[in-house]
């Protein structure tokens, strides 16, 4: 057997791996130091309790029923209470429309089975790292656009056929408006392409922004999207997300859906019944209402976190719409370069920006996913310690 060669082009280096080695030895070297880690990038919260409830009853009733596969496209219970779900947020989506997977990351990197070699996929810079990762597997051409500071990306006339966005943007934050998302979408339908909408975050866009691609005329006809629970609804270990690939995504004479479905068919087993109970507790009142505290408590932790970036003149007064903030380094330091100098100076760890390519050079993220007591802290170390260099 000869081994896939673009498989080779995938880095061996896992940057999460790097930061986690960089800290403990930081702390190994350091025992008196008490470290403040902003570089998390999953919910820490527990899975609220209607969702650990209904699990609770799942799995009563799964001892004494027969045992069969799940449905491979999800418990219609489940898709029923997602396709309400977007109902009840003026979007038509039929629950044959959605796939529950075992999170979003699965799908936004398997979808690549669906297309051609020759396909040229456009990636939106900054960008996170599976986009990326998951088409060097062939020899798919790739090509970026890289966003304006503190702009979203948007379509530069060249053609592409697969189209990656992230809304909000991950690191960005950023989030489309619906004009500029409507560009995209004409983009697509001009250039008979795919958008691959990385919707993951979209609990933490404010009122009134755009949450779904589905809310832009034309998109059913070229764009699919992803979501998951991990980010605001305390699924990052139990693991569940979602994707709609509607009917009316058609490329040749082939439906993405039926396709989709088919690949599912071969490569896929379902999520257990036990989690897709759990999760349907999510689309209850009483599960958005929790959703919508925890999304609190993280935004609101990077309103504390932003505010001496701001006065430093390193972030801007933007409002917040994602558990994170993208900021620039002072006096031009290389990411890489300015997290060991946070890490040494101030014990705190975040998140290199050119983790997410090129265009992340010189920039840092830090994640809001910490309690409050934690954002506190980390506010005041960062204004000491950007007084001090
Ligand atoms: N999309 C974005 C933008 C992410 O940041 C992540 C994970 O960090 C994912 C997708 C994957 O999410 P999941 O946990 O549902 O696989």
């Amino acid at each position: 057997m000869r081994l896939n060669e673009y498989f080779m082009r995938i880095s061996d280096v896992d940057p999460a791996a790097v930061i986690e080695k960089k800290t403990q030895d930081f702390q190994f070297a350091n025992p008196d130091k008490v470290i403040v880690r902003l570089d998390l990038e999953d919910d820490p919260l527990p899975c609220p309790d209607p969702c650990t409830q209904a699990m609770k009853s799942a799995l009563e009733s799964i001892s004494h029923s027969l045992m069969k596969l799940p449905p491979r496209q999800g418990y219609p219970f489940l898709t029923e209470a997602i396709s309400d779900f977007y109902l009840k947020r003026g979007v038509k989506i039929a629950d044959s429309e959605i796939f529950i997977n075992d999170g979003a990351k699965c799908d936004i990197t398997a979808l690549t089975d669906l297309f051609s070699d020759e396909d040229v996929v456009l990636i939106t810079q900054p960008f996170n790292p599976i986009y990326y990762s998951s088409n060097l597997f062939s020899s798919r051409p790739i090509r970026f656009v890289t966003a304006k500071e503190n702009e979203v990306p948007m379509p530069d006339g060249l053609k592409a056929d697969v189209i990656y966005l992230s809304n909000p943007g991950n690191p960005s934050g950023l989030v489309y408006s619906a004009e500029q998302l409507s560009k995209w979408v004409e983009y697509a339908l001009i250039n008979e392409a795919l958008i691959i909408f990385d919707a993951s975050y979209e609990a933490f866009v404010a009122e009134g922004g755009v949450r779904s691609i589905y809310e832009i005329e034309g998109a059913a006809e070229c764009a699919v999207e992803i979501c998951s629970l991990s980010k605001s609804a305390g699924f990052a270990n139990t693991r569940l997300g979602y994707t709609v690939i509607p009917n009316r995504v058609v490329f040749g004479s082939e439906k993405l859906n039926r396709l989709w479905s088919r690949r599912q068919r071969i490569r896929f087993n379902g999520v257990s019944n036990i989690i897709q109970r759990g999760a349907c507790a999510v689309f209850t009142p009483e599960g958005q209402s929790l959703v919508r505290e925890r999304v609190k408590l993280y935004t609101d932790n990077v309103r504390i976190l932003k505010k001496p970036l701001i006065s430093a003149g390193l972030a801007r007064d933007l409002p917040v719409n994602a558990p994170y903030l993208w900021f620039s380094c002072p006096k031009n330091e290389s990411s890489w370069s300015f997290f060991g100098t946070v890490l040494e100076k101030a014990a705190m760890t975040l998140i290199p920006g050119s983790i997410f390519g090129a265009a992340g050079e010189g920039k840092m993220k830090l994640s809001g996913y910490t309690s409050r007591e934690n954002a506190l802290l980390a506010a005041e170390r960062i204004e000491k310690f950007l007084k001090e260099i």
